[in-house]
């Protein structure tokens, strides 16, 4: 089988399959050697890894994660690309390829049967149209995972590694860095895709922590206070926080938490560090 990633093999495939591109399934697949080199170098895969890949299209690089890993699991939802997996893959005995939705599988089930329910690693060229259901899907749903390498829309990329104060710092900044360390590993343009996609991509490294960076007395509480506190970013924070019916929080009490924590009233969201947001929910939930 020929080394897809290379444009002429993955347009000889694809016709071979008359495959046609969904757009709904946010489609754009690898045709840049280096780029999968960088993905792979970048995840550390080795022989004792078992990985995941989410979305393998026509399996550019689940070749490259099965010539490097101990095994792999590859979740696509697109029935038409599984005769194609079954072709480009058939060298690998190391690969399963399931057919499904990734936001339904069972990925514990998958760490326990696949790699005795130790942590995975995650590598996947994400569909840009649910990376942010999928990745937190993965966190909270506390799945066992090691690292999680993903192509993600560039954008979303700097948002996940931004720090308060700046104008990419928001609710997935948080949520990412309260579960893991992310670095942006390389920016990616379109052209190393068919098709091109509209936007910039890059691919980011996300290692998961043990234990979360902060402690925090009800983790879901603190992320319904950060999500209040982004709906309406350029409103002041105790503004936004009493203004969100479901936090049922007077102004008062804010002015409280934020007195206790020596922050100004007049402090926005943005401001507000992980570690800050995780103090004013201990306050907020003590009272
Ligand atoms: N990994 C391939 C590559 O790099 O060339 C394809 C990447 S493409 C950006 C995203 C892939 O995810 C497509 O194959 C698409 O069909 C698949 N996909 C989209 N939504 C999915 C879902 N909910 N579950 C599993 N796979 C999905």
């Amino acid at each position: 089988m020929a080394t897809l990633g290379i444009p002429q093999n993955t347009i000889a495939i694809l016709q071979k399959y008359q495959f046609h591109f969904q757009k709904k399934y946010g489609q754009n697949f690898l045709i840049d050697t280096s780029v999968l080199e960088r993905i792979i170098k970048a995840a550390q895969i080795g022989p004792e890894d078992c990985v995941l890949e989410i979305g393998p299209g026509i399996g550019t690089m689940t070749q490259y994660l099965a010539e490097n890993a101990g095994k792999v699991i590859a979740v696509e939802i697109d029935k038409a690309l599984i005769p194609i997996l079954e072709e480009t893959l058939a060298p690998y005995e190391n690969v399963t390829v399931i057919q499904g939705d990734i936001l339904k599988v069972d990925i514990g089930e998958l760490a326990k049967e696949h790699n005795a329910g130790r942590p995975l690693k995650v590598v996947a060229n994400l569909p840009y149209y649910i990376t942010t259901p999928i990745i937190m899907g993965l966190f909270e749903k506390k799945v066992p995972i090691e690292s999680i390498t993903v192509m993600v829309q560039k954008e979303v990329a700097e948002r996940m590694q931004s720090k308060p104060g700046t104008k990419e710092y928001g609710a997935l900044s948080l949520a990412v860095q309260y579960y893991a360390a992310p670095e942006i590993i390389a920016n990616v343009p379109p052209n190393c895709f068919m098709p091109r996609p509209a936007v910039g991509s890059a691919v980011v490294n996300l290692k998961c922590f043990e234990t979360p960076p902060v402690e925090v007395k009800d983790e879901q509480f603190m992320f319904a206070l950060i999500r209040a506190a982004f709906n309406q970013r350029r409103k002041m924070l105790v503004n936004a926080l009493s203004g969100a019916g479901e936090l049922a929080l007077s102004k008062e009490k804010i002015c409280e938490a934020l007195a206790s924590l020596g922050i100004s009233e007049t402090i926005r969201g943005e401001r507000l560090s992980l570690t800050e947001f995780a103090k004013l929910s201990d306050y907020c939930m003590a009272k």
